[in-house]
């Protein structure tokens, strides 16, 4: 499916821009609901695993926000290290490192996102919609003095 692109929008009969409009703000809502549903079952994947559970009394754990952003910070190092060494995944040796440990990253925002009840899909799309009006980010202006170049 073509991600529709602020980029080339052109003067057109009112139909057809209304018509655009409405694949975009379709687009937005599979694609953020998409995202809502992968939180769904990834949260409740760790609550199952116990994660969210001290493993000695069972009780609900209060986990430190603090903490899991530098496990996500980890999963990222982990993605490095595997592109330092060009190495394949200990647990599954037919993908790369980087690839699964970028997984890993994703599984643990997804799973705090859950846990901390965040629209992350709504945002994620509200922001890459947002991202595409930008004037900072538009080639034309990125390769002008002072422009973003990375
Ligand atoms: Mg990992």
């Amino acid at each position: 499916m073509e991600i529709v692109d602020e980029l080339d929008v052109k003067p057109r009969p009112i139909y057809l821009r209304k018509q655009k409009e409405q694949f975009k703000a379709f687009q937005e809502r599979f694609f953020g609901e998409s995202i809502t549903r992968l939180v769904e079952l990834l949260h409740d994947g760790a609550k199952k695993a116990g994660w969210w559970n001290d493993v000695e009394t069972g009780a609900p754990l209060e986990r430190n926000k603090g903490e899991l952003i530098a496990l996500m910070h980890s999963e990222l190092s982990e993605a490095l290290e595997g592109i330092r060494k060009d190495a394949q995944d200990d647990h599954l040796p037919h993908r790369k490192s980087e690839e699964v440990e970028l997984a890993d990253c994703i599984i643990r925002i997804l799973d705090y996102c859950g846990a901390h009840n965040l629209d992350i899909g709504g945002a994620v799309m509200e922001k890459f919609s947002y991202n595409m009006t930008r004037q900072d980010h538009k080639p034309g202006n990125r390769a002008k003095d002072g422009g973003k170049k990375f």
